[in-house]
């Protein structure tokens, strides 16, 4: 089922979980697929089923720029930004350095704010276009000890709805999609940051039971899978009616 095999997509974080998953759907329905992250060597699989692979860290404006200006260079246009590159920055308020927590900002904010500012003049000039920006179930709730996730999740939200206004008059949406727990890298990551940063500090109790939550989540199958998130973005895609909330 292809929509358009012109249609050109940019997905950030395409090197493991969701990314990948959405790589992998989108290449399938016809797309041409731009698959950028830092570990390339982690895209070699993508990249041998027809993805064309982008060095890119979403903290590195000239990473960023050279990514942006090859997709023009080689297609002349990008139909569909997908912004989901991030990971979990977790601990207690107390513990975690604050150098830390304007990191998680910087990847999970102002990395894609900054990717979606030299995306746009493209999509102005061709009057169409989607941004699709990953914000998680977390980016409406919350949960111990995430208060920095949480905080550049729910920020990601406001931004995206004043985009989305912004833009619609020039053809372009903006979608966010809320995932809950989903079985990528994305736990291992965030384990490793509530026991360096809280395991032995006055929250250590609080760190251990949430370690075992996050386990016994993992072990249990109530995950969703990548291509399940994946299927939720094509269908964004596919939707010809901008979203309005
Ligand atoms: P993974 O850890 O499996 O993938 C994260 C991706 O982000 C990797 O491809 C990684 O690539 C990339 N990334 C991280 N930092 C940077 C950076 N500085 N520059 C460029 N790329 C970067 O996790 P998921 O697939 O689960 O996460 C994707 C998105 O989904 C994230 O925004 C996450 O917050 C969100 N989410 C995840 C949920 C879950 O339970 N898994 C639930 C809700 C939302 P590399 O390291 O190679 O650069």
């Amino acid at each position: 089922m292809s929509l358009n095999k012109q249609k050109v997509v940019l997905i950030t974080g395409a090197s493991a979980g969701i990314g990948k998953a959405t790589v992998n759907l989108l290449l399938n329905e016809g797309f041409i697929v731009y698959g950028a992250a830092r570990r390339v060597e982690h895209m070699k699989d993508i990249e041998s089923k027809g993805a064309r692979i982008i060095s890119m860290d979403v903290t590195d404006e000239l990473s960023m720029k050279n990514g942006v200006d090859q997709i023009i260079k080689e297609q002349g246009r990008i139909d569909v930004l997908f912004n989901n590159a991030g990971y979990g920055s977790y601990g207690a308020v107390e513990d975690v350095p604050l150098e830390e927590a304007r990191r998680q900002f910087e990847v999970n904010l102002f990395g894609l704010s900054r990717l979606t500012q030299l995306v746009l003049p493209y999509m102005r000039k061709q009057k169409s276009g989607k941004i699709i920006n990953t914000s998680s179930a977390g980016g409406k709730v919350y949960t111990l000890l995430g208060a920095w996730y949480h905080a550049a999740k729910h920020a990601l939200e406001g931004y995206s709805d004043c985009l989305r206004v912004e833009v619609k008059p020039f053809g372009i949406d903006v979608i966010i999609i809320e995932p809950g727990a989903t079985e990528s890298e994305w736990s291992g990551v965030v384990l490793e940051h509530v026991q360096k940063t809280s395991g032995n500090t006055a929250y250590g109790k609080l760190a251990t039971a949430f370690v075992e939550t996050l386990k016994q989540m993992e072990k249990s199958s109530t995950l969703y899978s990548p291509d399940r998130i994946a299927q939720l973005v094509s269908k964004a895609i596919h939707t010809k009616k901008p979203k309005t909330r």
